[in-house]
């Protein structure tokens, strides 16, 4: 029951390697930008107070990121059952097929897009002092600026997302600079900080980050 944090900024391939990771380390992936477009198209009281900040490319607030993962921490075992067939969800547990399956069972969590604040990354530690779980480690995919830039301009041309506009996407960047950022220096601190090169193709940044999840789940 391992919590790794996916880190990057917008443009460094997250959301994309989050995915890959998940589905070859049976994690589970906890997107906060996902949940939040979730409650938006469905048009939920909290998407509807988000929707314009997410389209400005803005943050929203800390308090309601926080509140989604932890209840995405309250996940008992039957929303975890629908989403997982049971014999994932044994292989992610470590649970044998002879053994009963706990209340809530605890797979190992891997975090994208989340925490995007310092605040955030201080609630995050209350959160897990309190559903006791703890941070193994954080990753960060590094990118050059010019080459975050020249994907944005590639993904402005082909996405769907309302926030993928080229001006949002440069305010996304900005947002990061000034409020994301600063995170790294939080978690460089703690020891717990890797950096994994993420400037070429999808799948050799992908090899770099299985030999970092291969060590830290083995741990
Ligand atoms: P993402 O899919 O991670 O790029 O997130 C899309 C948008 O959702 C961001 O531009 C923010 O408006 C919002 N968002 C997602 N995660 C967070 C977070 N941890 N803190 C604040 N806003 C977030």
């Amino acid at each position: 029951m391992k919590n790794i944090i996916l880190f990057g900024a917008p443009g460094a391939g997250k959301g994309t390697q989050a995915g890959l990771l998940a589905e070859k380390f049976d994690l589970i992936h906890l997107s906060t930008g996902e949940m939040l477009r979730r409650e938006v198209s469905q048009g939920t009281p909290l998407g509807m107070r988000v929707k314009g900040i997410m389209e400005r490319g803005d943050l929203v607030g800390d308090d309601i990121v926080v509140n989604l993962i932890a209840k995405a921490l309250d996940n008992g075992r039957n929303e975890l059952l629908d989403e997982w067939d049971e014999l994932r969800l044994r292989r992610a547990c470590g649970i044998g097929p002879d053994d009963p399956l706990p209340e809530k069972p605890q797979p190992s969590i891997i975090y994208d897009g989340f925490p995007r604040t310092v605040q955030q990354c201080q609630m995050l530690e209350f959160l897990f002092q309190k559903k006791q779980r703890k941070l193994d480690c954080v990753i960060s995919i590094d990118v050059p600026q010019e080459e975050l830039v020249r994907r944005i301009h590639e993904r402005a041309l082909i996405s769907n997302r309302s926030d993928d506009t080229e001006d949002v996407i440069r305010h996304r960047l900005e947002e990061y600079e000034d409020k994301t950022r600063p995170v790294l220096d939080y978690y460089k601190v703690s020891g717990r900080l890797v950096m994994v090169d993420g400037s070429g193709e999808i799948s050799e940044t992908n090899t770099r980050l299985c030999q970092v999840l291969q060590y830290v789940l083995a741990q």
